[in-house]
């Protein structure tokens, strides 16, 4: 047992890191990378079940692949009952290839379709070395028994069988080997809604049953909720937030969590009032934003302390900024400045004297067809801690971890000297 890692945790990650490079140009040189998983830490403890959710693109699939070591992770630790698996030997690592699972989100290309049922279950105890057909048969039939099959499907066919029954037959094989640790990356994604809820609870007996230990990966909120005891919210690499399920959905910290929880559809036409919107996509992970990633897209980023915004009133202003300086806003397609504030939601006049005072110069800039004033005018005034530096994952009121200087105490940070920006 190692300090690193949590005394009761099965699997704990620390500072995980898969960085894909990016070649380009005609000798394939290394150009860039994909920061795909970006530092990520979590515990699964014993019996615990935990989600993993983020839109897609964000890391999900990485992260379960890279701590499983199905592919090498370029840093950080996997601690497995408190072993770092990067030095386990080669019996170490037969053993833990066992005691760790994974299904995925497919099980139509899971199978071989030559193969029965039975022999596909069965594949692993004999790569395993347990070869004994009589005893293989009994261990399968058993298992489709548990997973809600009957022993007699070990003699037919995947193609005879639906999707959801397929991922059932990928469960009873992921089982096999009585393994410890489950991971299962979008296992229901795949199948229709009706079937979903099924094989959810079913992992969920499962998992009580077996006393499995469960990494849960959907970008569907609803899915982590109905079987998840805790989950991490990932975006562009990094966790989030990491809060008990309830509390999570009760109480989030990170405006993407928030955003993500106002995107279920509510079938309640009297709850769908003011939510807030998560536009735009995830952003290349080649070349991600900088300080915290998600400010471009977030409705809560948090205005320079110099000036006195109305709460969440700072995002049309950035929006504003960010056009002028990407080369997006052309004066000549506006009549007045009021056609301008229309254009970008802005209001009439900002309740700051000082910050309307620096949008009706800006705005005029643009209009006099000067938008580099324009844009120089917006940044010195309106730059956010945000865009400046990455959120550490702190605790906050609400007990538990987000990364988010609206918890980082961001009024605190002091502009920076200069506010000439050094970066291209
Ligand atoms: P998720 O499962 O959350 O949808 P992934 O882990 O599949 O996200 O992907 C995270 C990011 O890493 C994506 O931008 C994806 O394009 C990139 N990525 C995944 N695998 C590779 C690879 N083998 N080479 C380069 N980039 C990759
Ligand atoms: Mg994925």
């Amino acid at each position: 047992m190692t300090d690193e890692s949590e005394a009761d945790a099965i699997l704990s990650v620390r500072n995980l890191e898969k960085h894909y490079p990016v070649r380009s140009g005609l000798l394939r040189r290394v150009t860039g990378h994909v920061k795909a998983v970006d530092g990520v830490s979590f515990d699964v403890h014993e019996g615990e079940t935990v989600g993993l959710v983020g839109e897609s693109g964000c890391g999900k699939s990485t992260t379960a692949t890279s701590l499983l070591r199905l592919e090498e992770p370029t840093g950080g630790e996997v601690y497995f009952e408190g072993e770092d698996i990067t030095e386990y030997g080669s019996d170490d690592e037969q053993a833990f290839r066992r005691r760790a699972q994974m299904v995925f989100q497919d099980p139509n290309s899971a199978f071989d379709p030559r193969m029965t049922v039975g022999e596909s279950v069965a594949e692993p105890l004999g790569i395993h070395g347990l070869r004994d057909g009589d005893r293989q048969r009994r261990i399968v039939e058993d298992l489709l028994e548990r997973v809600g099959l009957s022993a007699d499907d070990a003699d037919q066919y995947p193609h005879e069988f639906s999707g959801g029954q397929k991922q059932r037959i990928a469960l009873a094989r992921a089982l096999i080997l009585n393994p410890d640790l489950l991971v299962a990356d979008e296992p229901v994604s795949a199948l229709d809604v009706s079937v979903q809820a099924e094989i959810l609870s079913l992992l969920d007996d499962l998992q009580s049953e077996l006393g499995l230990s469960m990494l849960l990966i959907s970008h569907d909120l609803g899915v982590v909720r109905q079987v998840c005891d805790r989950v991490g919210v990932m975006y562009l690499g990094e966790l989030v937030e990491m809060a008990p399920t309830e509390e999570l959905f009760a109480n989030p910290q990170h405006p993407y969590t928030e955003a993500l929880l106002a995107s279920i559809p509510d079938p309640d036409p009297r709850n769908r009032g003011d939510a807030v919107e998560l536009t735009g996509d995830v952003p290349d992970p080649s070349d991600p934003p900088s300080g915290c990633s998600f400010h471009p897209r977030c409705p809560r980023v948090v205005p320079p302390a110099d000036y006195d915004f109305p709460e969440d009133s700072f995002r049309e202003v950035l929006d504003f900024r960010l056009s002028v300086e990407n080369g997006d806003v052309d004066g000549d397609e506006f009549a007045s400045p009021a056609d301008v504030r229309d254009e970008f939601d802005l209001p009439p006049e900002l309740p700051d004297g000082d910050a309307d005072a620096v949008i009706s110069a800006a705005i005029e800039d643009v209009l006099a067809g000067d938008t580099g004033a324009a844009a120089d005018r917006l940044g010195d005034a309106f730059e956010t801690v945000c865009e400046r530096e990455a959120p550490e994952l702190v605790e906050t009121d609400a007990g538990h971890p987000a990364a988010c200087h609206l918890h980082g105490a961001a009024s605190e940070h002091a502009p920076p000297e200069l506010s000439a920006s050094d970066d291209d």
